[in-house]
C-alpha cells in the first residue's frame, strides 16, 4: 500500500495503526527467516507507538504526514535506546543515547519503527555478504544476494515486510540494491539531508534516503527528511521545496541525456542494456527530448572513490580502539596491545582492507601520488557533470552493470565486487541526487534498474521524470511470470 494510500485509509478509519503494524509484523515472522533482512524487530515499540496513533485519530487530532507508517532502518542510523551495530562485532552491544536526525523528522512526523536491518560491515560492500551478522538473501530468487550495503533495507521493501525503510548511499549503497530488488531507491544531493547520527563511513560521500515501492513514496519521505540541521556542517542551508506537487506536471520540453561512456561500458550486460535503452524510448513518448551525452572521467570514478573512501573511512574508523566504546578484547596486556587486538578481532576483513588502503593512500610518501590525485580527479568528473548539465536537465544510465547476482560469486575477488559500483559512484563523487527505479527484467525474471541523475539540488526534476517513467511503464503489473518468491 502506498504511503498516501495508508495515510488515506487511517483517516477513514478503514484501517487502523496497529492493524497496519500487525500486518508488518506478521509478514516478518513469515519470511524474514529465510530473507534475514532483520537485524532486530522492535516489536513492543512497535505495538506503542500505533497505539499512540490510533489514539490521537480517536481524538480527532490532525495526523502528521508520515501518521503509522512501519519503517525499516538501515543498522548504521543511530536510534536511542535500540542496538545500533553497523553490523559489526565492533558494535554489537552498542546502544546510542542520541537519536539520528533523519529518525527523529521520521519519528516526529509520526514514522513507526519496526526494526533495524542489515548491511555490509559498516555499509561497505555491494551484497549485504560482509555483514558480521550472517548475509542477506534476494526475495525475488533466495540464492541471489539483495545488492548492497544496504541490502536488509531494500529486501524488507521488496519482500513486504515495511512500506518504506532508510538506507545510506556512500558510493550506490541505495541504488545499487533498490535494483536488484525491484524497488524505488533515492539518493539525494549531498547535504540536503543530515548525517548527524548516521555512523560516518566517508564524510564527504555519505547521504541517507528512502527505499520505497513507488516514487510518490519517495517524494513523501524526502520532505521529512531533507532540510538544513545545524549538527551537521555540511548540511545545505537552501529551502526544501514541495516534491511531490510537481510530479505530474508535464515534461515537454525536458532534456534527458543519455551518458554515452556507460553505454559503450564492455561490463555491462547487454540484457541490462536493452531494458534500460527501451526505457528511454518511453521516455521519449513521454515527451522528453533524449540526447547522447559525454562523462569523459565517468569510467575513472570506481578507481577514484576506491582511493577516497578508504582514505575518509581509516580515518573515521580511528575512534574504535577498544577504549571509548564499541568492542574490547580480553586478551591485552597493555595499552597497545589491547588496541591492536581490540581492532583486530571487532572488525572484519573487508573493513580491514579499506582501512589499509586508506591508510596507505594518506601516508607521507604517497598522499601526493594518491589521495591528492584521487581528488583532482574527483573535480574533473564533477566538471563532466556541469558540462552535461549546461545542455540536459536530466542524465540516464543503468543503475548496475548486471542484475543480482549469486551469493559468494564475487567474494574471492574484491575488486570484481567493487566494479559493481561502476555505474552509482560518480553521482556521490559529484554530489549530485539520484534515483533508481525499476525498469524490467532479465531472462531469469530478475529485476533490472535504471538510473536517473539530476543537478544539484534538483530532486524535484528528478522525482518528476522518475514519476512519470514508473506511470507509464507500470512494471510491476507487467512483470513475467514468477514474483517476488516469497
Ligand atoms: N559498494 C560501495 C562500497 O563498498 C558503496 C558502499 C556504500 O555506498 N555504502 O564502498
Amino acid at each position: 500500500m502506498s504511503i498516501a494510500k495508508c495515510r488515506q485509509q487511517l483517516k477513514l478509519g478503514k484501517i487502523s495503526a496497529r492493524e497496519l503494524v500487525d500486518e508488518q509484523l506478521s509478514r516478518i515472522k513469515k519470511v524474514d527467516k529465510k530473507l534475514n533482512a532483520f537485524l532486530e524487530v522492535t516489536e513492543q515499540r512497535a505495538r506503542a507507538d500505533a497505539k499512540r496513533i490510533d489514539d490521537a485519530i480517536a481524538a480527532g487530532n490532525s495526523l502528521p504526514r508520515l501518521a503509522g507508517i512501519p519503517f525499516a532502518i538501515k543498522d548504521n542510523l543511530c536510534t536511542k535506546g535500540v542496538t545500533t551495530t553497523c553490523s559489526s562485532r565492533m558494535l554489537e552491544h552498542f546502544v546510542p543515547p542520541y537519536e539520528s536526525t533523519v529518525t527523529e523528522r521520521l519519528w516526529n512526523s509520526g514514522a513507526v519503527l519496526l526494526g533495524k536491518t542489515n548491511l555490509d560491515e559498516f555499509a561497505m560492500g555491494s551484497s549485504t555478504e560482509t555483514s558480521a551478522f550472517g548475509s542477506t538473501s534476494n526475495p525475488w530468487d533466495l540464492s541471489r544476494v539483495p545488492g548492497g550495503s544496504s541490502g536488509g533495507s531494500a529486501a524488507a521493501v521488496a519482500a513486504g515486510e515495511c512500506i518504506a525503510a532508510l538506507g545510506s548511499d556512500t558510493g550506490g549503497s541505495i541504488r545499487q540494491p533498490a535494483s536488484f530488488c525491484g524497488v524505488v531507491g533515492l539518493k539525494p544531493t549531498y547535504g540536503r539531508v543530515s548525517r548527524w547520527g548516521l555512523v560516518a563511513f566517508a564524510s564527504s560521500l555519505d547521504q541517507v534516503g528512502p527505499f520505497t515501492t513507488s516514487v510518490a513514496d519517495s517524494a513523501e519521505i524526502l520532505q521529512v527528511i531533507a532540510g538544513n540541521d545545524p549538527r551537521d556542517a555540511t548540511s545545505l542551508k537552501a529551502p526544501v521545496p514541495n516534491y511531490t506537487e510537481s510530479l505530474d506536471d508535464s515534461l515537454s520540453g525536458l532534456r534527458v541525456g543519455l551518458i554515452k561512456e556507460c553505454f559503450d561500458h564492455k561490463g555491462l550486460s547487454q540484457q541490462v542494456k536493452k531494458s534500460v535503452l527501451a526505457a528511454a524510448d518511453q521516455l521519449q513518448s513521454l515527451g522528453v527530448e533524449l540526447v547522447e551525452v559525454s562523462c569523459p572521467r565517468f569510467n575513472d570514478g570506481i578507481a577514484t572513490y576506491y582511493v577516497i573512501a578508504p582514505s575518509e573511512a581509516s580515518a573515521n574508523l580511528a575512534r574504535y580502539d577498544g577504549v571509548k566504546y564499541g568492542f574490547r578484547s580480553k586478551e591485552f596486556e597493555n595499552l597497545i596491545s589491547m588496541t591492536t587486538l581490540s581492532r583486530t578481532e571487532g572488525f572484519g576483513p573487508e573493513v580491514k582492507r579499506r582501512i589499509l588502503i586508506g591508510t596507505y593512500a594518506l601516508s607521507a610518501g604517497y598522499v601526493d601520488a594518491y589521495y591528492k590525485k584521487a581528488q583532482r580527479v574527483r573535480t574533473l568528473i564533477r566538471r563532466d557533470f556541469e558540462n552535461a548539465f549546461k545542455n540536459v536537465d536530466i542524465l540516464l544510465t543503468p543503475t548496475s552493470p548486471t542484475t543480482a547476482f549469486t551469493v559468494g560469486s564475487h567474494l574471492e575477488d574484491p575488486v570484481s565486487m567493487y566494479l559493481s559500483d561502476l555505474l552509482t559512484i560518480p553521482a556521490n563523487l559529484a554530489g549530485l541526487p539520484a534515483i533508481s527505479l525499476p525498469c524490467g527484467f532479465d531472462q531469469s525474471g530478475l529485476p533490472i534498474g535504471i538510473q536517473l541523475i539530476g543537478n544539484v539540488l534538483d530532486e524535484v526534476r528528478l522525482l518528476q521524470v522518475a514519476h512519470q517513467y514508473e506511470q507509464a511503464a507500470d512494471v510491476m503489473t507487467n512483470k513475467p511470470a514468477g514474483d517476488c518468491i516469497l
